[in-house]
């Protein structure tokens, strides 16, 4: 299996997810054009590390995904670099918990903002270089709460909901093109994004930060155990091989039961 040839986009890539989705792709052989808010002196560094780690081309871009002009740039970037883009991951994303009367209006802007509008607007500039390729992956990273809710989570869950129903339009619009657009709907995984989340249940309920990780995972996930950044890595190589040429539109949970429960 390889991706020698390919040329991929990963969102939010500096950190947790994205960056173990961007060395999965760059250990099956990708150019990979890595992305974050990051400074670039940092951005850099990343992006070296993981090149020098699986002897590809990786380059960091700090586009801010709020901007749309910076999303289109992105994507932009990675055809000047490469001539092509094959891949498009869209994961950038933050969360913010309230009650939806208490949810500060400039927070559901971000979130709906970073976490939905981007990937239609990086869709949005990829999917003409795809269709003129016949080739295109892409995949967005969902959550379970793309799939059912929970409380204080109005922006989040709002934007994941929107993220399955985007990538079933483009899945459709594209089916016949070669290009394929899948959702991945982790659970819980440990990374920046949840510390927060974890910290609250702590101070709460008078746990340690280990014992709140615990309490934070036995109430969604019926295996207890954290999602590993590797594994939605992997699934996203899975999904531009061959072999998973005709998954298309579809959000796949990794997500230990949460979802079928
Ligand atoms: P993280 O905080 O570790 O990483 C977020 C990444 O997004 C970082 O690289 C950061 O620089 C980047 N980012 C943030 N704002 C940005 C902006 N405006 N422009 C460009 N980049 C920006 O978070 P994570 O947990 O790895 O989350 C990645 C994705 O996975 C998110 O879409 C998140 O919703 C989703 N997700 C996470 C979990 C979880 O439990 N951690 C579960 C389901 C889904």
């Amino acid at each position: 299996m390889t991706l020698d040839s390919k040329a991929a986009v990963v969102t939010g890539s500096t950190s947790g997810i994205g960056r173990a989705v961007a060395e999965a792709l760059a250990a099956a052989g990708a150019s990979v054009i890595i992305n974050g808010i990051e400074s670039r002196e940092d951005g850099d560094r990343i992006a070296a590390e993981i090149a020098d780690a699986h002897a590809t081309d990786v380059r960091f871009e700090p586009a801010d995904m709020s901007r749309p002009d910076e999303v289109e740039a992105l994507v932009n970037a990675c055809v000047d670099a490469h001539g092509r883009i094959d891949v498009l991951v869209n994961n950038a994303g933050i969360q913010h918990t309230a009650l939806t009367e208490e949810f500060p209006r400039e927070k559901w802007d971000a979130i709906l903002a970073i976490n939905l509008s981007s990937a239609f607007h990086a869709a949005h500039a990829a999917l003409p270089h795809m269709k003129h390729q016949g080739w295109g992956r892409i995949i967005n990273t969902a959550s379970a709460h793309g799939l059912v809710a929970s409380v204080q989570k109005a922006a989040y869950v709002s934007a994941k909901h929107g993220l399955v129903g985007l990538t079933k339009v483009i899945a459709l619009e594209n089916a016949d093109q070669g290009v394929t657009c899948n959702a991945i709907c982790p659970g819980w995984v440990e990374t920046p994004l949840i510390q927060q989340q974890i910290q609250k249940i702590a101070d709460d309920q008078g746990l340690s930060i280990e014992d709140a990780k615990v309490e934070l995972v036995r109430h969604k996930q019926p295996s207890r155990q954290f999602v590993q950044p590797e594994q939605i890595g992997a699934l996203a190589v899975f999904l531009c091989t061959d072999a998973a040429s005709q998954i298309t539109g579809t959000a796949l949970p990794v997500d230990g039961g949460w979802t079928a429960q």
